[in-house]
């Protein structure tokens, strides 16, 4: 049935400029693909794909400000919008793609054809859906708006031909489950299962960008899941599935692979970073080649497993083709996750050693990651007291000290403007000028504090003592009070 979606889809005025644009030069112009999904499910869409009948030359014939720069025909046409997701509007011709012989790319990809049969080449049912934006309905042929009900991912058409001919697909159907939070059709399941072989020949970087999807979603650890069970999550990383079945002890709920999942998880309900996420993930990574039974505890134990799980994630991210920045940041997260944080028995210098040890830069993200790994045991109780005055810790090994340093001026600045010998009387003039600036911040300038230590200079020796050793205490009380309000901040006071 169709009927007028017009007044039920706000389409942006850039995208009609370009698909009125074309239908005015006599061709075809439908919004397809990932935006016609969106726009039904009533997310907004990432970017914005047409496809049309026109040839890549006759769109850039209409839209003179376009660049063309692919194998696939599509042209960018330039809208001068300053919204990213409608700044390119791409333009695609219909085509339809030949065998597949390495699993991965078309042999060759053909245009002129129709509309049909450009849909019926796309992945799933619920990216195989047009909009004709003039008039207002839908061409679903492959019932895409149905499975979108049903919230399901289906291939189009035969679902093992068509994984077998782009591999990819395989983690694009997780990536959407992910995504979407829908669940996978049956048919299209068991296709999964059957080729997931296949994966080996897609190249690491496609696959990188899926599980970064995956990761950046909402539902990753069900997704991960399901790529467990339809036997991809292998071909994402090996070391992944090693921690399945793996038991630990009476502090964990649950087992290693389990453990993993659910630290990635609170990690994406806290929308924290992909770094954390990917530390997560992987952060107990080596606890299977790592355990050993303890007769006189009775216990299991893993020593050790930060260190060989850091190099273990390194070689996993580094063979995915991150970046090196991001292996460095989620390998440190991982190698120093195991962090002693009782703070009844850790001194503050120990805190200091912690932050040189994983960069002063990540230390919030390995607190974040440790709250991850304590939601991920199955306890309860997400940032207990003692976690929270550990933190209150890290801020005060932090936080500059109050001292003379933080002066717009100096004892050789001093000695130099003022011909002041060494001794004494350099520390009394700093330390007074100092609890100046304590009670009013506003006067730590060059001007007032030479003004000031001019006449500070010309006081008797014994009051520039006694107001020295004022400033001195004023200034514990103002370090006291400083932590106070740290502790205070973290309700540890
Ligand atoms: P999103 O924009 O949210 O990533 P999308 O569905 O638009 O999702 P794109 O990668 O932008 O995904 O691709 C646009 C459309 O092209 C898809 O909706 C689908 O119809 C088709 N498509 C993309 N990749 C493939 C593929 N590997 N095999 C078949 N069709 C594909
Ligand atoms: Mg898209």
């Amino acid at each position: 049935m169709w009927y007028d979606l017009r007044m039920k889809y706000r389409i942006p005025k850039e995208v009609e400029i370009v698909s009125s644009g074309l239908r005015k030069a006599g061709f075809e112009a439908y919004l397809v693909g990932g935006c016609v999904r969106d726009l039904i499910i009533g997310k907004e869409p990432k970017d914005w794909d047409i496809t049309t009948n026109a040839t890549p030359e006759q769109i850039q014939g209409i839209f003179t400000d376009s660049f063309y720069e692919n194998d696939y025909g599509t042209v960018g046409v330039k809208t001068g919008s300053l919204d990213a997701r409608l700044a390119i509007i791409e333009v695609t011709p219909y085509r339809t793609e030949s065998a597949y012989s390495d699993k991965r790319r078309p042999d060759t990809v053909t245009f002129g054809a129709s509309l049909l049969e450009d849909l019926a080449r796309r992945d799933f049912t619920i990216n195989a859906i047009a909009l004709d934006d003039a008039q207002g309905h839908l061409i679903d042929p492959y019932e895409g708006q149905k499975d979108i009900k049903d919230k399901l991912v289906r291939a189009v058409g035969n679902a093992s031909l068509r994984l077998n001919e782009d591999a990819l697909r395989m983690l694009r159907a997780v990536r959407f489950v992910a995504e979407l939070d829908f669940g996978i059709d049956g048919g299209t399941a068991e296709a999964i299962s059957k080729n997931s072989e296949h994966l080996r020949h897609v190249s690491r970087e496609r696959v990188r960008d899926e599980l970064v999807r995956i990761l950046n979603s909402d539902k990753p650890m069900n997704a991960l899941v399901l790529a467990q069970q339809l036997g991809i999550l292998k071909f994402i990383s090996p070391d992944l599935p090693r921690g399945i079945g793996v038991e630990q002890n009476q502090a964990h709920s649950y087992n290693v692979f389990e453990h993993n999942l659910r630290s990635l998880q609170h990690a994406a309900d806290k929308g924290w970073s992909l770094d954390i996420r990917l530390a997560a993930l992987f952060h107990d990574v080596s606890k299977p080649e790592t355990r050993c039974w303890s007769e006189t505890k009775k216990e299991w134990s893993f020593h050790g497993h930060e260190v060989v799980g850091s190099r273990v994630t390194k070689k996993a991210l580094e063979d995915l083709r991150f970046p090196r920045e991001t292996i460095e940041r989620a390998t440190k997260l991982v190698r120093w996750h195991m962090f002693f944080s009782d703070p009844e028995q850790i001194t503050l210098s120990a805190v200091r050693r912690m932050i040189t040890n994983v960069g002063e830069e990540h230390i919030w993200d390995l607190l974040n990651l440790r709250i991850c790994d304590r939601v991920g045991t199955g306890r309860p109780k997400e940032q207990p007291f003692r976690f929270r005055k550990y933190k209150a810790m890290v801020e005060q090994a932090l936080r500059d000290p109050i001292s003379v340093k933080m002066l717009k001026t100096n004892g050789e600045h001093i000695m130099k403007t003022f011909h002041v010998n060494p001794g004494p009387k350099i520390g009394w003039t700093l330390n007074a000028l100092l609890e100046e600036i304590l009670d009013d911040s506003a006067r730590n300038t060059r001007e007032y504090l030479d003004k000031r230590t001019e006449e500070l200079l010309e006081m008797p020796e014994d009051a520039l003592m006694n107001l020295g050793e004022a400033g001195k205490q004023r200034r514990e009380v103002a370090e006291d009070e400083e932590i106070r309000q740290i502790m205070e901040k973290h309700h540890v006071c």
